[in-house]
């Protein structure tokens, strides 16, 4: 499957996307963008379970604080695969319930 994200992570030198979230570079900058949305879901104000959703994968590396946003799981998945605000349409093709589990930690 062609997966846009990694190819960005691999420009930056990472063998994959996994190995850019992995990195201190974004373990920093999530925290940044959970502790600026006051740890709590842009969406629905939730404080469960946050994650840092990219609307883009073209600024990996120098994120915006634009292009990320703070998501509690729930809205994490329905981002990627609900019915509202499908930005990521190459997500749409891995719908497996393997690759389902590995995307919502993106
Ligand atoms: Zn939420
Ligand atoms: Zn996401």
């Amino acid at each position: 499957m062609y997966d846009y994200s990694d190819e960005c992570a691999r420009a930056l030198g990472y063998s994959c996307y996994d190995e850019y979230l992995r990195s201190e570079h974004w373990k920093k900058v999530r925290k940044e963008v959970l502790s600026s949305a006051g740890n709590r879901c842009q969406r629905c104000g939730s404080p469960g379970r946050l994650q840092v959703h990219h609307k883009t994968y073209e600024n990996i590396g120098q994120e915006h604080v634009n292009d990320l946003l703070a998501v509690c799981r729930e809205c994490h998945e329905r981002i990627h695969f609900g019915p509202f605000y499908i930005d990521d349409l190459d997500l749409l093709e891995s719908t497996d319930d393997e690759s389902f589990t590995n995307r919502i930690a993106y």
